[in-house]
């Protein structure tokens, strides 16, 4: 061990990796929001740009950016397990 390794013990990343598979198709069958068609006044929908499924709702004039990445999918990637998630959820 070098120390560097953020998540050390075996199956962490295949378990990440296959939680991520189900978000991904959990995501593609849930209906997404439209912000642009909602009307005036309604609150706004985010999800996750890599997995898709939602992050948070918001007022329609919200005054912090939103949450357009999820804290699982922040994981992956910093551990830099993401690319790979991707790839097997599309497959
Ligand atoms: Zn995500």
């Amino acid at each position: 061990m070098t120390g560097k390794t953020k998540v050390d013990y075996s199956g962490s990343r295949q378990k990440a990796i296959e939680q991520f598979r189900r978000r991904w198709r959990l995501a593609a069958n849930i209906e997404k929001v439209d912000n642009a068609a909602l009307h005036a006044g309604a609150p706004m929908y985010f999800y996750c740009r890599h997995c898709g499924l939602p992050t948070e709702m918001l007022p329609e004039d919200y005054v912090f950016p939103p949450i357009t990445e999820c804290s699982r999918c922040r994981g992956l990637r910093n551990e830099g397990w993401l690319e790979e998630a991707v790839r097997a959820a599309g497959e």
